[in-house]
């Protein structure tokens, strides 16, 4: 709707719409996070991230929150820290997502600071100090201990106050895979201050080739031929916008069946796959197409978690995952680096 409608942009009720489907995927993610902590299926990645626009991404995500409250957001990083670490980027956002979230909602016309200075340094492990800091309500001593239990909030009164009572348990559960654990120093109606630790790796050799690996380019000039197989309307369209938006060929088909009658005559690029379809879904379907001696990339898209359905995607003969909703970025790369490799071959 942003895209084509820009007059719209600055829509309070748009704003709101993206802010409670943002939400409620938010609680659906949380509760689904903490069950997955509890039976210890999470194991950190590696990934090679810059701090600087972790943080950058972060703010700007939540800018709509800090306008609503008033609130500014100041970042103070330690120059000394290294441009590239290594380390489960993905789990930190989201341990400072909750954080500087709590922060604004719990603060009026105040500051809230995210503070990260370079502890010490062992070997290629730097430890990091994080500090989230808010002028802020404040938190009671005899509440301090409880709201890192599940569920719990403290005083909520507010109607329009939303919040799942979870934030708090899933940051302690995730800074315990780092084997951190955090701090809270909170006077009631002065302000609160969550600190932790986490020491990333530093490897300038491993940060190249990682680096290497991921750069992708994006300059070709060629149309590419996409078949998108997904039997939700609004996902079809929405992909289909954003890939003749980038003057892509696109085809859609709304199940397995159809696109591999579609197969038989006609060649594509790439095909991007639901996973989740009521004839055949889309673990099924590229079997098949691979049985049939189809060697086009195919690309699963899908709300799953990336690492319930890694193996049973790539045993099916899938080439990679992208979670929906996805970024159109990141699906080019993808996209550009699957149809040159291949094309090398
Ligand atoms: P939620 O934010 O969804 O209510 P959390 O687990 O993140 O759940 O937080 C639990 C409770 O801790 C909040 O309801 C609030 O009472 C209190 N809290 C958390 N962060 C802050 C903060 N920065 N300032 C004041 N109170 C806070």
């Amino acid at each position: 709707m942003l895209e084509e409608h820009k007059e719209i942009s600055r829509s309070q009720h748009l704003s709101s719409l993206k802010f409670s489907a943002r939400y409620l995927l938010s609680l659906v993610n949380d509760i689904l996070q903490i069950n997955k902590i509890e039976e210890n299926k999470i194991v950190l990645e590696n990934l090679t991230f810059n701090i600087s626009d972790e943080i950058t991404v972060i703010k700007n995500s939540l800018s709509f929150l800090s306008q609503k409250n008033n609130n500014s957001i100041s970042i103070d990083i330690d120059p000394h820290i290294p441009e590239y670490l290594i380390g489960d980027k993905l789990r930190l956002a989201q341990i400072l997502m909750n954080l500087v979230s709590n922060a604004l909602k719990f603060t009026k016309d105040g500051q809230v600071e995210i503070i990260i200075k370079l502890n010490k340094v062992e070997g290629k492990l730097h430890y990091l100090d994080f500090l989230i800091k808010d002028n802020g309500i404040g938190i009671a001593v005899v509440d301090q201990n409880k709201i890192f239990e599940k569920f719990v909030q403290v005083g909520r009164k507010d109607e329009d106050y939303q919040g799942t009572g979870l934030g708090l348990s899933i940051v302690k559960r995730l800074l315990g895979l780092f084997g951190s654990s955090i701090t809270l120093d909170s006077d009631l109606g002065k302000g609160t201050s969550f600190s932790f630790t986490i020491a990333f790796e530093h490897d300038l050799a491993k940060t190249k080739s990682i680096i290497d690996e991921i750069e992708v380019d994006l300059t070709s000039s060629e149309v590419y031929k996409i078949l998108v197989v997904e039997d939700n309307l609004i996902n079809q369209l929405v992909t289909k916008k954003i890939i003749e938006k980038n003057n892509y060929a696109c085809k859609v088909v709304d199940d397995g069946f159809v696109a591999l009658k579609i197969l038989e005559d006609e060649t594509f690029d790439l095909i991007l796959m639901d996973i989740n379809m009521p004839l055949m879904n889309g673990f099924e379907t590229t079997k098949r197409i691979r049985l049939q001696g189809i060697e086009t990339p195919i690309v699963a898209l899908t709300a799953f978690d990336k690492d319930e359905i890694t193996d049973e995607a790539i045993s099916s003969g899938m080439n990679d995952i992208i979670i929906k909703p996805f970024e159109p970025v990141k699906l080019f790369k993808i996209i550009n680096f699957l149809i040159n490799e291949k094309n090398a071959v």
